[in-house]
């Protein structure tokens, strides 16, 4: 019999898989999965830039090259760091990864033993959750609210719990809530973090794609002790499928990624990085992302009235002002793995959302995604959950 390690465990015995294949099948109206709108992937230039590096630099395009990632995005990278998140950096301070995945995976790998607590919001990310799980943490939960995070909870785990190895965030339109904090709440954070000096993991994959309101300082630009580790993505905002991500931390700390990075698979694919970098100097990203925000928005709009029209009063959502998602709280005693099923019986999918808590239990909500549905299905979809979720009403 094959014997597998003991962290395989922990990685196994979720049962959000099994559904998650279900809700894949074509037929089905799926607000489950977190996917970019394909339709507006930039295939045509897309093939340009990769026809220009192809002739221009076939062979560099085709050979390895360094673990930091290659120069000229990483500048891109920095530049637009500075840009959208006001955030003071270089290209000597920015890893280019896998997508920000591989920067999730590192981040336990580079500050979490066995056993060392990572705090974090309460709900998170569900591919953190399993990333880090590797590691074999114990995960401790933050309570949040509307503001994001609850800093008197944060300060009173902090002063009680002595192996805080690291605090995993993400302060803009949160996967799966869709929260942003407010500016208050970011600058007591940082108080705090600088007091305990306890390494934060910043996740911004959706905070360029804001639809109203004013942008919110990024945690890393008012970092005055080098704690806080970015993570950024071209996932939304170019494509996922080039799997381009990038870390941007202290020398130290990013020294430490670039370590596990030699070991895990010595560099990000050398051809997708100039690709994308012949992309930016071809073409106007920003303008991209506009288009990008615009369609976003008006799915946002459609899912928002519609679901204002049709829900029950009993269900709370959140209105994200950004990002891709709206969870939906319902009253305790229903439990949405079973309310899935039915879902699934009307041809519509949501992801549960027990499994966005390290921890467990919080089976009434779940998570809802408006970036890749048009919107006669959205309001189709929408309808069909209203109509499950007043069936299930006592
Ligand atoms: N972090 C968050 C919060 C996400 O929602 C996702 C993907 N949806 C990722 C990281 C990973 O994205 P990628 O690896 O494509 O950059």
């Amino acid at each position: 019999m094959v014997r597998y390690a003991k962290r395989m465990e922990q990685l196994t015995n979720s049962d959000i898989g099994d559904l998650l294949k279900l809700i894949a099948r074509p037929d089905i109206i799926s607000f489950a999965g977190g996917l970019p709108a394909a339709e507006l992937f930039p295939v045509d230039q897309l093939r340009q830039a990769c026809d220009a590096v192809m002739e221009e630099m076939g062979k560099v395009a085709c050979q390895y090259s360094s673990t930091e990632g290659f120069p000229a995005l990483r500048e891109k990278i920095a530049e637009r760091m500075k840009a959208k998140n006001n955030i003071e950096t270089d290209a000597d301070h920015i890893l280019v990864t896998s997508g920000s995945q591989q920067g999730l995976d590192f981040s336990a790998r580079v500050f979490v033993d066995k056993g060392d607590v990572i705090l974090m919001e309460s709900p998170s990310y569900l591919g953190a959750i399993n990333a880090f799980k590797a590691c074999e943490p114990t995960f401790m939960e933050v309570p949040t609210d509307e503001g994001g995070m609850v800093m008197e909870e944060l300060e009173k785990i902090l002063a009680t719990t002595p192996n805080v190895k690291m605090i995993y965030v993400i302060p803009d339109f949160q996967n799966p809530t869709g929260r942003t904090w407010t500016l208050e709440r970011r600058h007591k954070f940082m108080e705090i973090i600088n007091k305990y000096e306890i390494p934060v993991i910043e996740d911004n994959p959706y905070g360029e794609l804001r639809f109203e309101n004013e942008n919110m300082p990024a945690l890393k630009s008012l970092d005055t002790k080098g704690l806080v580790v970015f993570l950024g993505t071209f996932s939304k905002i170019l494509v996922p499928g080039y799997r381009l991500g990038w870390v941007c931390a202290s020398d130290e700390i990013l020294s430490m990624f670039n370590f596990i990075k030699q070991g895990a698979d010595l560099q990000t694919p050398t051809v997708t990085q100039l690709e994308a970098n012949k992309y930016m100097e071809m073409f106007d990203l920003d303008k991209h992302v506009d288009t990008i925000r615009e369609l976003y928005k008006h799915r946002r709009d459609v899912m928002m009235k519609t679901m204002e029209e049709t829900f029950p009063k009993e269900a709370k959502f959140t209105h994200p002002d950004g990002g891709l998602f709206t969870w939906v709280e319902l009253p305790e005693y229903i439990d949405t793995r079973k309310m899935a099923l039915q879902c699934l019986e009307k041809k519509v999918a949501y992801v549960p959302g027990g499994s966005f808590f390290p921890n467990g239990g919080h089976e009434n909500c779940f998570r809802m995604n408006y970036s890749c549905m048009p919107d006669d299905k959205i309001v189709e979809g929408v309808k069909a959950i209203a109509e499950v979720i007043k069936a299930n009403l006592k």
